[in-house]
This record gives structure tokens, sequence and C-alpha cells, in this order.
């Protein structure tokens, strides 16, 4: 029986870990994956106090401080949870796992294009991470008009031939800081109004149909790869007999971090809280982290951290 469970290992449940584990509760953390959205970022230049940082060593850091304070990990897809009297229970692949509370962190899950072709070439030139070492002088496309989309053109820029980025509008949704760099790669075509109406190719992907947004031409491009950047939505749907969900699936939270079921906490990009951003989601962790630490305390009949702004 753990103390808590972490469900997820993005920047959310890997802060909560550390927090939980320098308090001295037993945790674990359940994942299908490390590190989540920020895995695959490339370079992170908003983290207070770093400057500029890859996202695959900032989750190692993480992880580590985690390791340090004694969470315990298991990869696998957390597909039921449940309460059973006075604790919780989480299947993961052919494990269950108990757990006096819970701290849901497992972030959203990549978005899909839905077009023809999308799912017959997924891993044979089309994909969400970003791999920029495997595209070496090719003709590549990213999807997308946000800050992930921009990331990735720019992460790819030196090794591609050519990048086309699709978007379908005119205007972007990604910051302008970003975009003025992409302005200044010689090699990135922008391609708007754009949608994406097929993936075509043999083997591998080879091309890509464009349909325009306002005069309907179409247009075949020439690609070896596509990265789809446009976006991650919310997968909450199998908790909603457990906790409450908004009309998007996302859990709602107190500003505490609590749910609407004693003893569930959550935090990170799954939440109602707005901004998806890797400081904040290492916040909300800390205080999920806190939060539940709290509740066990009470639990135990101990004396329960100090709420400082005291709504509870
Ligand atoms: P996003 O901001 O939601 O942008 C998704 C983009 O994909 C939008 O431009 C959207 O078009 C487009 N799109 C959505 N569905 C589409 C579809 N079916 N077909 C074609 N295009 C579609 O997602 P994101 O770029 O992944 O960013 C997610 C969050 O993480 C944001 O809050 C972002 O700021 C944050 N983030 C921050 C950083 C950073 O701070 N360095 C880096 C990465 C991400 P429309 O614009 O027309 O809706």
């Amino acid at each position: 029986m753990f103390d808590v469970v972490i469900v997820g290992a993005g920047v959310a449940g890997l802060t909560a870990g550390i927090f939980v584990g320098r308090r001295g509760l037993k945790a674990l953390i359940v994942t299908k994956d490390l590190g989540g959205q920020t895995a695959s970022t490339s370079e992170i230049e908003n983290y207070p106090g770093l400057g500029r940082v890859e996202g695959p060593e900032l989750i190692k850091e993480f992880q580590a401080q985690a390791v340090q304070y004694g969470c315990q990990f298991s990869f696998d897809e957390v597909c039921a949870v449940r309460q059973i009297e006075t604790h919780f229970e989480v299947e993961a692949g052919q494990a269950t796992h108990f757990a006096r509370s819970l701290i849901l962190a497992f972030g959203k899950t990549p978005r899909d294009l839905d077009v023809p072709g999308e799912r017959e070439f997924q891993g044979r030139g089309v994909s969400w991470a970003i791999d920029a070492k495997n595209i070496e002088g090719q003709d590549v496309a990213v999807i997308g008009g946000g800050n992930s989309a921009f990331e990735a053109v720019l992460a790819l820029s030196s090794n591609a031939r050519k990048i086309y980025l699709v978007h379908r509008r005119n205007e972007f949704r990604g910051e302008e800081i970003l975009l003025s760099r992409i302005q200044a790669c010689a090699n990135v075509e922008k391609m708007t109004p754009y949608a994406v109406s097929a993936i075509e190719g043999g083997q591998r992907v080879e091309r890509l149909l464009l349909e325009h947004c306002e005069t309907g031409e179409q247009l075949r491009l020439s690609i070896q790869s596509i990265f789809t950047a446009i976006g991650f939505e919310p997968r909450a749907g199998f908790l909603k007999d457990f906790i409450s969900l908004d009309d998007s699936n996302r859990i709602i939270v107190a500003p505490d971090c609590s749910t609407s079921r004693d003893g569930v906490f959550s935090a990170g990009d799954i939440t109602t809280v707005p901004y998806q951003q890797i400081v904040i989601s290492a916040g909300e962790g800390a205080k999920a982290a806190l939060s539940c630490y709290s509740y066990i305390m009470k639990k135990r009949g101990a004396r329960p951290m100090k709420v400082d702004w005291g709504f509870r």
C-alpha cells in the first residue's frame, strides 16, 4: 500500500513526486512514458533560472530528483481507477496498485489530424515526436500554428533541406519571438491557409495533399517526413464516473489541487488550470503534493499542514 500513487511522469507528476518524497510519503509514479510533452520539446527558454535547456535534459533532472527522494516508478498505461472504502486501486497493464491517495497528472495526448493516411504512415514518416537526427537532407512538413509547431520547425531547420510549415489560418497562434526566428530560416516556407486533406506514399510517406482554405485549390507536396503539432487534448473520459470533469474532459480542481473526491488531487495540463507552461505545471505539482501530504497527515491523526492562505 502506497501513501500516494501519482499517475503521469511529466513535469507536474515528477514535481509532485519530489515534494511528497521529501515529506516522507511512500510514493509510486505510474506512467506510460517519461516527461510527457516536455520530453519532446527541444529547447526551453522560459523555465526561470536555467536560461536555455533541452526538454529531455530537464526531465532527466526532474526524474533523478524524484528517485533521490524515494519515488518508485512503474511504466504502464493506467486504464482504471476506483475507490474501495478508504483506499484507491489503480489498474495499469497486468498490475493493480493500492494507495491511500492519488495525484492525477497525466497531461494531454497529441491530437490526431484525422485525415486518410495519417494512421497508415504513423511511425513510417508521420510522427508528433520531433526527431531532427533522422531527417538529414529531407523535405519535411510541420503541421500546426502554435508554439509546438514553431519549436518543431526550429529544431528541424538545420538538418532538413526544406521545411513546409502548414497552417490552416493566416494568423499564427504561437509566440512572436519564435516566429521571428522562423522568418530568419531560409529553408522554411509558410503554407497558409492550407488544410491537410491526405497523406500518401508507399513503404513510407511520400506526399502531402493540401487544400487552400479559401480558394479550395489542391496542392501536392513531395515530402519524406511529416510532423503533426496540432495541439494536445485531455483524455480523462475514463474518469467521468470517478471525479468531476469539465465539458472538455479536463479534471476540475480547487485552488489547492483537490478534486471532487476526497483524497484525489490533480495537477498540470489535464486540469482546468489555464496556461500550459512548464513552470506552471511544476508549481501545480508541488501544490497537489502538499495538499496530498496534508490529507495523509489528517488521516493519520497527525497535524495537517498549515494552509497559509487560509481557505481551509
Ligand atoms: P496549440 O497552441 O493549441 O496550437 C495548435 C495549433 O494546431 C493551432 O495553430 C491550431 O490551429 C492547429 N490545429 C488544431 N487542430 C487542428 C487540425 N485538426 N488541423 C489543423 N490544424 C489544427 O498547441 P501547441 O502548439 O501544442 O501548444 C500547446 C500549449 O503548450 C500552448 O499553451 C503553448 O503555448 C504551450 N507550449 C509552450 C511552449 C513554450 O513556451 N516554449 C512550447 C510548446 C508549447 P488554430 O490556430 O487555427 O486553432
